[in-house]
C-alpha cells in the first residue's frame, strides 16, 4: 500500500506520538486565495491529509487571507472545489481573518511587553537599514518609542487614522541577529482595501509571519509543514509563538517544493498567463492547475499516484512531466473504452461493397479488460481513414495504405489501394479500396497475413467532432537560457483538428474518457460539452518517451 510509504515528516510524526510531545496530529493546508490550486498545491494537500490520516488526526483547510488586494471568493470557491474533488475532507473550514481579532489583541500583548513598536519609516527605508548577510541592521530611530505611545498609535492605526505605508507595527528582536527575518520583522501593516470576507471592518492587516503562526496555535495545529523557503522565517515563527504566549506551540517542518519541467508554478505567473490572455482562463487544459489538469482530463486518482510517488524529502528536485503522464495511463489502461477517431480525415471508397449497405460489427472495449463489453460499429462502402496512414511512395517498413498495398482495418475487413483520387493542386483527397468478405474481424481467416492494422470510422455515421492536442505550455531551451517566462511560451501548445469518431460517442457527457486506437486518452471538454460541442482533449498519447 503506498499510501503508508515512509517519508521523514510521517517519522517525525511518529516518534511524536511516541513520545507523548503531541497527543493528536492536526494539520493544515494553508492557502492564499489568490489564485487557483496548481499541481505542487496537490502536494501539499495530499502531505497534510495523508499524513493526519494515517495517524488517525485531523486536517484544516485555513485560507491565509491576510492580504485583501490580491484575494477574491473566487479563489476560495475555487480551491474548496479543488480539495474535494482531489478526494479530501477538511475538519474545520477556516479563515487566518476569523481571528483577526485575537491577532489584534496578540499585537498588544507585544507592545506591552515591550516587543513591538510603531515605526514611521516607510518599505523602502525598512528594506535598507535591515543591513546584510554580513553587515548587521541599523536601529529604526522609532525603535524607542514608549509602550504608552505604542499603544495610542497602534489603535490609531487600527482605526484609520493613517494613509497606507505611513506607519508599520514591528516586532523589537534584534537588528544585529545573524537571521535577516529577526531584524525587527514586520507584523501589521496599513492597508485601506475592502477585504472579501471582513469588508471594511479592518485597515490594518497581519503579516504571513505574524498570521500564520498564531492561526496555527489558534487551531491546535501538532505539525505545520510548509515549503523550504520558509526554514529560515521557523525562529520568528517560535518566537511569534513564545512571546504572545499562545498556549499551544506548534512546530514549523518544512519539505521541498514541486516543480515540474515545461511549465510555471506559481500563482503569479498563472495569473499573468489568464490576464494576459495567454490561455484561456485558469482551468484551460495547458495550465498545471488542478482545475486545468481536471478539464484536460487528469483524475483525482492519477494526480494522488504522482504525489505519492514523488514522495516528501527536502531536497529539491524538477520532476519531469512525464512521470504525471504515466500516471493517468495506468489510471485508465484498464477503465476507458478503446474506441476509433479519425482527427485528420482521408475518405476511402471501397468500390466492391454493396451501395446502400451498413453492417454492424462487434467491437470489444477494452482488449484487457473483458468486463467493459463491447459495442456495435457500423461498416459501408464510404470510411475515413487518417491521412497519415496513407503514403503513395512510401519508404520501405511503411506497412500502411499504399497504391497495391493490403491492411487490416480495425475490427473489420482487409482492404487493398486500388486507386489515388487527386484535386488540381495533386492533393490526395480520396482512395479507392476493395474490401475481401473472407478477412472479416472474428471469422478465424488465416489465408494471409497483412502487416498493417489502421483504424477508421464508418462516413454516413460518424460524428464530427474537434480534437485539441496538446503540447508543453513553455519551451524547453528558453528554459535554459533564463529568459522571461512570457516569452517562452510554446507557440505550438495547441493543436485543434476536425475529424470523425463513431456514431456511439455522439451522447458523449463532459471529463468521459476513452483512448482512441493509436492517438491516446482523450476527455471530453466538459464546458465546451455543456454547450453543445463535442470537443476532445487529449490527456496524452499512448507511449511514453520517458526513460526514468
Ligand atoms: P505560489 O508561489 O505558487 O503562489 P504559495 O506558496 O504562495 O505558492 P500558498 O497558497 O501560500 O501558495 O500555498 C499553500 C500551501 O501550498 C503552502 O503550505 C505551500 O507551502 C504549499 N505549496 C505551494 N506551492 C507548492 C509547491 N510547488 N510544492 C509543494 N507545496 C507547495
Ligand atoms: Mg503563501
Ligand atoms: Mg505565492
Amino acid at each position: 500500500n503506498k499510501t503508508s510509504s515512509s517519508n521523514f515528516i510521517k517519522s517525525i510524526v511518529s516518534d511524536d506520538l511516541k513520545s507523548g510531545k503531541v497527543n493528536e496530529v492536526i494539520t493544515r493546508f494553508p492557502p492564499e486565495p489568490n489564485g487557483y490550486l496548481h499541481i505542487g498545491h496537490a502536494k501539499s494537500i495530499c502531505l497534510n491529509f495523508e499524513l493526519a490520516d494515517e495517524f488517525g488526526g485531523k486536517t484544516n483547510l485555513r485560507f491565509d487571507d491576510t492580504n485583501p488586494l490580491k484575494e477574491d471568493t473566487e479563489y476560495v470557491d475555487s480551491i474548496q472545489k479543488d480539495v474535494q474533488w482531489l478526494g479530501f475532507e477538511w475538519d474545520d473550514l477556516r479563515f487566518a481573518s476569523d481571528y483577526f481579532g485575537e491577532m489584534y489583541d496578540r499585537a498588544r500583548k507585544l507592545i506591552e511587553k515591550g516587543l513591538a513598536y510603531v515605526c514611521d519609516l516607510n518599505a523602502e527605508q525598512i528594506r535598507e537599514t535591515r543591513g546584510t548577510l554580513t553587515q548587521p541592521g541599523t536601529a529604526s530611530p522609532y525603535r524607542d518609542r514608549s509602550v504608552e505611545e505604542n499603544l495610542d498609535l497602534f489603535s490609531r492605526m487600527r482605526s484609520g487614522e493613517f494613509k497606507d505605508g505611513e506607519k508599520v507595527l514591528r516586532a523589537k528582536i534584534d537588528m544585529a541577529s545573524p537571521n535577516i527575518n529577526l531584524r525587527d520583522p514586520v507584523l501589521y501593516r496599513i492597508s485601506h482595501a475592502h477585504h472579501h470576507r471582513t469588508g471594511d471592518a479592518w485597515c490594518i492587516y497581519p503579516m504571513y509571519d505574524f498570521a500564520h503562526p498564531l492561526g496555527d496555535a489558534i487551531e491546535g495545529i501538532s505539525h505545520s509543514i510548509c515549503t523550504l523557503e520558509f526554514e529560515d522565517h521557523r525562529p520568528l515563527y517560535d518566537w511569534v509563538i513564545e512571546e504572545a504566549e499562545m498556549s499551544a506551540t506548534p512546530k514549523q517542518y518544512e519539505f521541498a517544493r514541486l516543480n515540474v519541467t515545461n511549465t510555471v508554478m506559481s500563482k503569479r505567473k498563472l495569473k499573468q498567463l489568464v490576464d494576459e490572455n495567454v490561455v484561456d482562463g485558469w482551468d484551460d487544459p495547458r495550465m498545471p492547475t488542478i482545475s486545468g489538469l481536471r478539464r484536460k482530463g487528469y483524475t483525482a486518482k492519477a494526480l494522488r499516484s504522482f504525489c505519492r510517488e514523488i514522495g516528501v524529502s527536502r531536497a529539491s528536485s524538477i520532476v519531469d512531466e512525464r512521470m504525471l503522464e504515466h500516471f493517468i495511463r495506468e489510471d485508465l489502461k484498464l477503465k476507458a473504452n478503446r474506441t476509433m477517431a479519425v482527427l485528420r480525415p482521408l475518405k476511402v471508397v471501397i468500390t466492391n461493397y454493396p451501395e446502400g449497405e451498413v453492417e454492424w460489427l462487434e467491437a470489444e472495449n477494452n482488449s484487457e479488460n473483458e468486463e467493459l463489453g463491447s459495442r456495435k460499429i457500423p461498416f459501408s462502402r464510404e470510411i475515413y481513414i487518417e491521412q497519415d496512414d496513407f503514403m503513395e511512395n512510401p519508404p520501405s517498413k511503411y506497412f500502411r495504405l499504399f497504391p497495391g498495398n493490403e491492411v487490416r482495418l480495425k475490427h473489420a475487413y482487409f482492404i487493398v489501394c486500388q486507386e489515388v483520387i487527386k484535386d488540381d493542386q495533386g492533393n490526395v483527397i480520396e482512395l479507392r479500396c476493395t474490401y475481401d468478405p473472407k478477412t472479416k474481424s472474428g471469422s478465424g481467416f488465416t489465408e494471409r497475413k497483412v502487416k498493417g492494422t489502421i483504424h477508421w470510422v464508418e462516413a454516413s455515421q460518424a460524428q464530427a467532432v474537434e480534437f485539441r492536442l496538446y503540447e508543453p505550455l513553455i519551451t524547453d531551451e528558453a528554459e535554459e537560457e533564463g529568459k522571461p517566462f512570457l516569452e517562452c511560451i510554446n507557440p505550438n501548445s495547441l493543436e485543434v483538428l476536425s475529424g470523425f469518431v463513431e456514431p456511439n460517442m455522439a451522447g458523449a457527457k463532459g471529463n468521459e474518457k476513452f483512448q482512441f486506437f493509436r492517438h491516446g486518452y482523450f476527455n471530453v471538454d466538459p464546458h465546451l460539452e455543456a454547450e453543445g460541442h463535442l470537443v476532445f482533449n487529449r490527456i496524452v498519447s499512448l507511449k511514453s518517451s520517458f526513460n526514468p
